[in-house]
Parts: structure tokens; sequence; C-alpha cells
């Protein structure tokens, strides 16, 4: 399967990521998490709206799941979905997303502060990982497809299984460095406190899975 590029303004950003200019990396897990939990207020708000749609509480849920034996961790939803155009459209394209809106009344501000406040969005996932997977089947949609990307140089999309609807982000977690330690994102403690820093207000449950096979 051919890789794409990603649009210029996208590759950029994605290059800074990689090269991690954030000190706090551990964000990666608020930005996934939050685009998680909005994934799943969409579905949820159209079943409100449509007889036809019935969802009970136990069906919305967020889940984080690290296998150490694998190196990756896997944050999955039970939201809307993508479509193969949404995937393209969004994940390929920064501009169409609110990721890195850095705003003007922040810029005055200490630097280190102003790192937990913008959100840098999905691809902050590139900060702890060297390859990302996307896999999600839209409501409505009798085909899964895959994203996948490496970095900088591009992704690809093709068609997958997948049973439920939602959102399944794989992250092959970076081996460590001399400089630094990207094994405390399979650990659980480490997950948990970064879950409990960031992510405490969202009102789905978040459920964790750690093994280490
Ligand atoms: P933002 O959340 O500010 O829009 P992101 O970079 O975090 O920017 O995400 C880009 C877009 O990708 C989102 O707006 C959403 O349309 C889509 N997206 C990301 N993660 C998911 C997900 N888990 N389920 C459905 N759509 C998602
Ligand atoms: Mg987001």
């Amino acid at each position: 399967m051919a890789k794409k590029e990603f649009k210029a303004e996208s590759k950029r950003l994605l290059e800074m990521m990689i090269n991690s200019i954030y000190t706090q990396r551990e964000i990666f897990l608020r930005e996934l998490i939050s685009n998680a939990s909005d994934a799943i207020d969409k579905i949820y708000y159209k079943a409100l709206a449509d007889e036809g749609l019935v969802f009970n509480k136990e069906d919305y849920y967020i889940k984080v799941a690290a296998d150490k034996a694998s190196r990756t961790l896997t944050i999955s939803d039970t939201g809307i979905g993508m479509t193969q155009e949404e995937l393209e459209n969004n994940l390929g394209i920064i501009a169409n997303s609110g990721s890195f809106a850095f705003k003007k009344d922040n810029e005055a501000k200490d630097g280190h502060n102003i790192i937990g406040q913008f959100g840098v969005g999905f691809y902050s996932a590139f900060m702890v990982a060297e390859d990302v997977t996307v896999v999600s089947k839209a409501l409505g949609s009798d085909q899964a497809f895959k994203w996948e990307s490496q970095g900088a140089d591009g992704y690809t999309i093709e068609p997958t299984e997948k049973d439920t609807v939602g959102t399944e982000i794989t992250l092959k977690i970076k081996a460590n460095t001399e400089e630094d330690n990207y094994d405390e994102f399979l650990e659980e403690y480490r997950l948990k406190s970064i879950i409990k820093k960031y992510s405490d207000f969202i009102r789905f449950p978040i459920k964790m899975e750690i093994t280490s096979s």
C-alpha cells in the first residue's frame, strides 16, 4: 500500500513532536483520552436524539491497555469512530483540527506553564511512540479502516476488520535512550497517575488493563 504524504504544516508539527520539544511528554495520554471522550460524546448525543439507536450506560467507556512484552499502549473508545475520509482528513491534515492552537493570551506566560494548557492533539502520540496505528469503525459503516504512521514521512490507510463501532489507537512505545525513559508509559502506577492528573474530570469510565505476557 502506497504511503501518503502529510501536508507541509502537519509534517513540521510531526517533526517537532518526534523530536519532543516538550518536557512533559506524559500529556499525550491526556490528548488521546480527550479525543476518545469527545468521540463518545458525539455518539451519546446522537443516541439521545435518535430513537433507533439504543445504548446503555455501560456501552460508553475508554480503555487504556498496556502490553509490556510488545511495548504497546492501546487507547480504545466506544465512540462514533471515523470513516476512511475522516481518518484522512482528521489525522492527515493538521489545519483541520484545533491542534496546536496557541492562544494569544498564553504567549506572554512562562513557557513551563503553557505546556499543560494548550491542546497539542493527536500528533502528541509521536512524542512517545515510534509507530501509531489507528483502527476505526464509524457509526453506520460496515467497513473498518486502519491508519498507520511511523512519523513525518507519511501514513497508510487500508481496510481492516473491527467488530464494534469505535476507535482503537495503538502506540508502539519508543525504546529507552540514555537520556529518556519511555518504559514508564507501560507501567500501571505511572499511567494511573497521569490519568488522575489530567483526565480526572472525564465523565466516562476509564478502564485499565496491564499485561506482560
Ligand atoms: P482536536 O481534538 O483539537 O480536534 P486532535 O489532533 O486531538 O485535534 O484530533 C483531530 C481530530 O481527529 C478530532 O477533531 C477528531 O475529529 C478526530 N479524532 C481523533 N481521535 C479520535 C477518536 N478517538 N475517535 C474519533 N475521532 C477522533
Ligand atoms: Mg484533541
